[in-house]
This record gives C-alpha cells, structure tokens and sequence, in this order.
C-alpha cells in the first residue's frame, strides 16, 4: 500500500517537478516521528541511552564533573536536542542530582508522539518547537545523541555537465534520485570542483542552523555542547545517506515516512562552527574512548557487583557501547565537545585534546 506521504510527494513531482533530498529527507522524517516511537527491539532503531541506563548515567557525571569545576554559580539549563523517550535526560539528570545540580529541563522535539513519552519520564520538561524560545540567561549544557544525523541532508552531485543537486524523481512505480537540471557549481568548495562525474557533496543547513544558534548562546551565557553521533571527522565525499526499518536497511527512497531516513554528521562543520564563535572543541573521539576515559567500566562493575544476576547483560551492554572495532558503534559513533572559553577543560578527550 503506498503511504500518503508518498501519495502527496508524488502529485508534487508531477505538478512541479523533481524535488530536493533535502525536501524529500525533511518530510519523511517529520511524518515518521511524529506518528510513532520508533526505538526499541519492537521498533526500527536501538540508540544507546536504550541499550543501558549507563550511557546516560556517564553523560549525566561529564556534564556535572564541567559544572562543578566551572565554579558557576546560578541554575544551569540541562537543553537535549530530539530526546527520543527521554531516558538519555532520565538517566542524565538523576547522575546530576547526586551531586546537587538539579537543572531546568528543556526538550527540543517536534514528535508529539515522542513528547508524550518524554513527558512521563520528565513532567518538569519544558517543551520547544524551535530554539529562540529557550532562555536567554544562565548556562546551557546542550546534549544530543542521534539528533544531527534526522536532520535534512542537500546533496549536490558531479555530472559531466557541473555539479547539480540531487533531486527525486518519479520513474516508473519508484521514488529515485538523479542530477537536477540547475548548475550548483558555485557552491561546491574549491577542493571539491573537479570531483569525477557521480561524485556527491553533503550539506545539512539545519545542523549548521541548530550549531550557529547554539554556540553563540553559549559563548553569552556559558556552557558546553555535546554532539554524539554517526559521522565523520574531516570533510568528504560520498552519499551517507541510509535508512532503517525492523532494525534492517532499507531503501530510503523506497517508503518514505515509514522508516528512519539518517545521513552522518559533518563534525568538522560543528567544529568549525564553534571556533568561529569562539568556543573552544574537544574531539571528536570515538564513543567508546570517551565512556571509558569516564570510567564506565567501573561503573559496570558495580552494577554487576550489587546485581549479580545482571552481571552478564552488563557487561554485554557496556561492550556494545565500547567496542572499537572499526565497524562498532564505540568507533562509528563520534563525540565532539563545545565549550565555553571561560569554563574548564572537559574530561573524556585525553590530554592531547581530540588527537586520537
Ligand atoms: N536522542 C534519542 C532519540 C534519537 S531519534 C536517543 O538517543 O534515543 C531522533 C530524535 O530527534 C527524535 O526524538 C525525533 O523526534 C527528534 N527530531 C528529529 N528531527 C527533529 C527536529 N527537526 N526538531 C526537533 N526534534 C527532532
């Protein structure tokens, strides 16, 4: 049966021709979340803070370790970026609570599906639409695990003829993209022009958008932000994009709005976001040297150690979110700091500040 997404995008292909991945991606996505909660073993996608409560639990002491040391004095503002079911922020906030740091609590999250579920977790959230209306004074420590790579790639692809963005056409029975006809070569960096035919460049103006807005709030109002994500440390080419469905891949051109459309994240770009608004970067490192250097094998080991029987699936679960395999999700998935200038080195970086 074809959804009525793909009903709707394919009467506007036909009216108005081919439109961007851009477009595509962003209203794929925004029906998808907002009609169901996709993680778990029932849904499509496992995230960490659902594989185990320690996750959260090393996020929550990162941020309350930077706290303390910053000497800041005010309530802080705890802000997470697409907070799924809320536990990451659960497990997060009750980690910061034994040290007597009780932030206020804003969800950024579009999915009235997901607010419902944050909401029985944390009824003390505040939610946000957007990021203008998250207050304009006290520090900010900003979380988002799996929020930048929802976030709407443009892709522009090398032809014979320039570069074009790539677009999505109706052939046939099937959604597929192809080059567009509008010449993109402008906006191609110079280090990339002369990429061979097929070659595509990715964009996430929304990422950038979310990055700029927040770096700069925290260079007024003082602050750290941690990205934790699938992506890549230096600028590339290539498609990243993929999508998921019943924990398989799946064709994200195939049904969209029916499974979770995702594209890795330029942490280079975030980066250079934050220099440019005087933050200072740590990272990215992979997610298992960083929950190690927290010491989230101890914390493991005193899980076990009050819950025997549970010994087995901690340390399963630990090893899934560690494992540096190249392939592993502690080496795939990167982990980037921004911090305000006026406040302390960040733990979990090494002393060496990002270099791996
Ligand atoms: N951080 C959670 C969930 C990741 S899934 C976890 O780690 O388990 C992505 C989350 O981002 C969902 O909560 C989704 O509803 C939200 N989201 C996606 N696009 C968004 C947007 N443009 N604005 C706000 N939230 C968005």
């Amino acid at each position: 049966m074809i959804s009525e997404l793909a009903q709707r995008f394919t009467r506007l292909i036909e009216a108005t021709g081919p439109i961007s991945v851009a477009q595509y991606m962003g209203e794929s996505n925004a029906a998808y979340y907002a009609a169901r909660d996709p993680l778990g073993a029932e849904g499509d996608f496992i995230t960490a803070p659902e594989i185990s409560q320690m996750f959260g639990e090393m996020i929550g002491l990162w941020f309350a370790d930077l706290f303390l040391r910053s000497g800041y004095k005010g309530r802080p503002h705890y802000v997470e970026l697409g907070p799924g079911r809320g536990t990451l922020a659960q497990d997060a906030l009750g980690a910061m609570a034994q040290f007597g740091i009780e932030p206020k609590v804003h969800f950024l999250e579009t999915s009235p599906a997901l607010r419902e579920r944050q909401a029985a977790l944390r009824p003390d959230a505040i939610w946000h639409d957007a990021l203008d209306t998250l207050p304009r004074s006290g520090a900010l420590l900003v979380m988002a695990n799996e929020f930048f790579d929802a976030l709407p790639v443009r892709q522009l692809i090398a032809t014979h003829a320039g570069w074009r963005e790539r677009v999505v056409a109706r052939t046939g029975e099937q959604f597929a993209a192809l080059p567009g006809a509008r010449p993109m070569d402008a906006v191609v960096p110079q280090d990339f022009r002369n990429a061979p035919p097929g070659s595509i460049l990715e964009t996430c103006p929304a990422a950038s958008g979310f990055a700029y807005e927040l770096a700069s709030r925290i260079k007024a109002q003082g602050g750290a932000m941690l990205t934790v994500d699938y992506g890549y440390d230096t600028p590339q080419l290539g498609s990243t994009l993929q999508a998921v469905r019943a924990h398989q891949k799946v064709d994200p051109f195939s049904d969209p709005g029916e499974c979770d459309i995702t594209a890795h994240v330029n942490f280079d770009e975030l980066k250079q976001i934050g220099l440019s608004h005087g933050l200072r970067p740590h990272g990215p490192v992979g997610q298992g040297s960083f929950l190690k250097a927290l010491g989230i094998e101890t914390r493991t080991r005193m899980l076990a150690e009050a819950n025997p029987a549970q010994a087995d699936a901690l340390k399963t679960a630990q090893d899934r979110l560690v494992n540096d395999d190249p392939d592993s999700m502690g080496e795939l998935f990167r982990v980037l700091a921004l911090t305000a200038t006026t406040w302390p080195q960040p733990e979990g970086f090494g002393t060496s500040n990002g270099a791996r």
